[in-house]
């Protein structure tokens, strides 16, 4: 059981298990988050997996551009795409 000012926290979630003796109780666990994701092909980044509180603190290191948000196969689809555009357009 965490002390008091830990129970409301977002931290935990509050799992109910029931038990022989026929009471409920409640136990805390840690909060499971789902690891950051592309944003085009939801494929897995390749960073380390964080909740989203260390994310916005600036865990997220960001070495290039888009980086946390596309992964590396589609930054250059992007890249290029853009690339194209602009060629297109110059012509
Ligand atoms: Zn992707």
């Amino acid at each position: 059981m965490p002390r008091p000012a830990y129970r409301s926290r977002k931290g935990l979630r509050i799992i109910k298990v029931r038990t022989p003796g026929g009471r409920l109780v409640y136990h805390y666990e840690k909060k499971k988050y789902n690891p950051p994701r592309c944003a085009v092909c939801k494929r897995v980044l390749n960073m380390p997996k964080m909740t989203p509180r260390e994310a916005r603190k600036g865990f997220r290191t960001p070495g290039r551009p888009y980086a946390g948000f596309l992964d590396h196969r589609c930054l250059r689809e992007g890249i290029k795409k853009a690339v194209r555009l602009m060629a297109g357009a110059l012509q």
